[in-house]
């Protein structure tokens, strides 16, 4: 199922994903139940690269380190490591 982005006046551009049966053009707000029109993205891929990117790089990024850098990591470890009390 594709994934659009639509934009509501109040709340901003929030993405849904939609089948191809449901109305593309407009959609209801999930925040405010106003009427939200699409969004047309030419960059949806590379916008939705970025987010995966992040969430790896937020929720991967700590457990990689554990497992297989910490020993010779330390250094590099300052930059990631959220929890200043774990040093
Ligand atoms: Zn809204």
């Amino acid at each position: 199922m594709p994934q659009y982005t639509f934009k509501c006046e109040q709340c901003g551009e929030y993405d849904v994903w939609k089948s191809m049966n449901d109305n593309l053009a407009s959609d209801e707000c999930p925040g405010c139940s106003g009427e939200s029109s699409r969004v047309f993205t030419l960059f949806n891929v590379s916008r939705m690269d970025s987010k995966i990117v992040k969430r790896i790089d937020e929720g991967m990024k700590p457990k990689v380190v554990k497992r297989d850098q910490l020993p010779q990591s330390n250094i590099r470890k300052k930059e990631t490591n959220p929890r200043p009390w774990m040093i």
